[in-house]
């Protein structure tokens, strides 16, 4: 899944559980329930195989999707202030929420990263992922976003 879904769901559990012991773990977690549901996704792994690395389209939808997540987690984050706590823990959990997606874009940007755990992690990570056509794929994701913000504001 794209990083903006899954950070919206990511700090929405935060806002819902104001419970660090509990948005934590969940947060990360989140990740791999989310990556089940079917979507879309640029297709990273598949260029780096053929191409040697991704795709310059590729790389502008991730860049993009990099910024907006990015955007909307200090604008939620800055919402909730001036209480702290809550906006510390939906930094935390957003951050957390795309942790294993983060730590993929070594393999693809670095050819001297494609070795090793980050190797097998790419591999992994790539292969539980439900994959779909780009219209219902988008449209889910889209809900996802528009729902965990709905979420978080009421
Ligand atoms: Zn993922």
């Amino acid at each position: 899944m794209l990083e903006t879904p899954h950070v919206a769901f990511g700090m929405a559990i935060a806002v819902k559980t104001g419970n660090p012991y509990i948005a934590i773990p969940m947060a990360l977690a989140s990740h791999f329930v989310l990556d089940v549901v079917p979507h879309w996704n640029p297709h990273f792994y598949t260029e780096t195989k053929e191409f040697g690395k991704p795709a310059k389209l590729s790389t502008t939808i991730a860049l993009i999707d990099e910024f907006v997540a990015i955007g909307l987690t200090l604008y939620v984050a800055y919402a909730f202030l001036p209480n702290i706590n809550t906006s510390l823990l939906i930094l935390i959990s957003s951050f957390l929420s795309v942790l294993p997606d983060q730590i993929k874009f070594p393999f693809f940007f670095f050819k001297n990263m494609r070795k090793g755990i980050i190797k097998k992690w790419t591999k992994w990570e790539r292969s539980i992922q439900v994959e779909v056509g780009p219209f219902w794929g988008i449209l889910n994701q889209i809900i996802v976003t528009v729902v965990s913000l709905f979420w978080i504001f009421t």
